[in-house]
């Protein structure tokens, strides 16, 4: 911690120190003044019904419960100016980013590899991925396009000097490992005909057949917080590591509680009406093995409908209000970007695998399909038309001597553990399911338990070694913005 007479003669020379552990301080190059814009830009679908992503069969949703947003923040400098955008969907892929930020960097200038666009999934927005019997809908899908570029632009026009900062504090009650290995010589069954998986994804209470979680739940929030010169709230981009709550009533649109953080946050920090809204942001941090089931209990607890993304959300922002007050705030600081993009192999069906899944779908007519069997016979056709290889985009950026680092994967915790530990920058997060869709990203020993996560579809289909490959970018990006 830099003493507070130093740090408001360092901030208003602007520069900034960097601690090390062992407490040294390095001085970082002089940075001109900080801008921020943010702006949460509507995206609830225009039409209904719709169908939603999530799913083994697809759902058609027929009015939303709450709107829909995609929460758009840019900060530039007269150096470097870059764009993080959290979306209400489910998973976002490559085309759609794509396409969204080309049309963002045409209107504002922000380079496209300085913008972040990430999905919070939610399993309660409009399908924009094919994933199980869910298929895209094209028409929405050019709406979200359009309406992130715009949002990014619009919160780039209504950028103000600013002033920003960051800290973190742990919150482990809503976080549940949700793969449970089997007690000792028991296995489960595969949907490819197959029974040697070791681990079972949401066993369910009371299950007598499983020992305990396989894996770490993260209890990291962590929060950017961006102001005015001032001190008026601008924007909160917070980050938790949890797949999804739930818990919606029949088939309807809903932002989850990551909607509910973003409305409570607002009224939390008291905003006022005066100048640009207050624009609360949650993003996914590394969940992809990690709900908010706690299975070790016998019973679960009674909730109503939305009842509790409410308390998770209510939770959550008790956690940031007791760092929010504390958090140190710069005018300039350095921002770098670093977007990659690395080769990942691809687990192709075999000739042998291919047979049996068109064996097994010509024997029914049943549309849509039932039971996972027949679902994951149709995964392993469509898989069979993939590239051997797939282009896997990671994006490291650096705010000060914060790190925030991206996968378009639904990354398991223990890679997030990792790569926040091994992080050159003091702090650092990462938010998943950015920048594109490439499914799963279990660990070589996860893929050798099995499970859900691993099982061969559009939602799971890099190859066993993809996760090292990814994290040691990851830490590859991060230590090239540090420098
Ligand atoms: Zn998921």
């Amino acid at each position: 911690m830099v003493a507070t007479g130093i740090r408001s003669t360092i901030v208003r020379l602007g520069i900034l120190l960097l601690m090390a552990d062992d407490g040294s301080l390095t001085l970082l190059a002089a940075e001109s003044p900080l801008q921020a814009g943010a702006f949460a830009q509507d995206i609830t679908p225009l039409e209904f019904p719709i169908s939603v992503n999530g799913n083994m069969a697809d759902v058609q949703a027929t009015g939303a419960h709450d709107r829909l947003h995609a929460r758009c923040l840019v900060l530039a400098n007269s150096e470097t100016s870059l764009a993080i955008v959290v979306c209400d969907s489910c998973m976002i892929p490559r085309e759609i980013i794509d396409a969204a930020r080309q049309q963002a960097a045409a209107k504002t200038g922000i380079p496209a590899g300085n913008i972040l666009i990430s999905a919070t999934h939610a399993h309660s927005c409009p399908t924009v991925t094919g994933v199980f019997q869910s298929d895209p809908d094209q028409k929405y899908s050019q709406f979200l396009i359009t309406r992130i570029a715009e949002g990014i632009d619009l919160a780039y026009r209504q950028r103000v000097p600013a002033r920003i900062g960051w800290g973190a504090v742990d919150e482990p009650s809503q976080l549940f490992n949700r793969r449970w290995v089997a007690k000792e010589g028991e296995t489960f069954e595969d949907p490819f005909g197959g029974r040697t998986d070791r681990v079972k994804m949401n066993p369910g209470y009371s299950n007598p057949l499983v020992d305990r979680p396989v894996g770490a739940v993260d209890p990291q929030v962590s929060v950017l917080s961006v102001q005015t010169r001032d001190g008026r709230p601008l924007a909160l981009l917070a980050n938790y590591s949890l797949h999804y709550v739930g818990g919606v009533s029949g088939a309807v649109v809903s932002a989850d509680y990551f909607g509910e953080f973003a409305m409570r946050m607002a009224r939390q920090v008291q905003a006022g009406n005066a100048g640009p809204s207050f624009v609360g942001m949650m993003s996914n941090g590394t969940s992809g093995d990690v709900n908010n089931v706690n299975f070790s209990l016998k019973v679960g607890p009674k909730r109503e409908p939305y009842e509790q993304m409410g308390v998770v959300a209510e939770t959550i922002i008790q956690a940031v209000s007791k760092v929010y007050g504390e958090i140190q705030y710069f005018d300039s600081v350095p921002l770098r970007v670093q977007d990659a993009e690395i080769e990942l192999g691809v687990r192709v069906p075999s000739a042998e695998d291919l047979e049996r899944a068109n064996k097994l779908l010509s024997e029914t007519n049943d549309r849509p399909l039932k039971g996972m069997p027949l679902v994951y016979a149709r995964e392993t056709t469509l898989l069979a038309k993939y590239p051997s290889t797939v282009k896997v985009r990671l994006q490291a950026i650096r705010i000060g001597s914060l790190g925030i680092v991206s996968s378009p994967c639904e990354t398991f915790t223990e890679t997030g553990l990792a790569v926040k530990k091994e992080s050159p920058l003091p702090r650092t997060f990462t938010i998943e399911l950015a920048n594109g869709y490439n499914g799963y990203l279990p660990p070589p020993e996860q893929h050798r338990l099995g499970g859900y996560e691993t099982w061969r579809a559009r939602s799971s289909y890099l190859a066993a070694d993809a996760e090292p490959k990814v994290r040691e970018t990851m830490l590859k990006l991060l230590r090239a913005v540090a420098e």
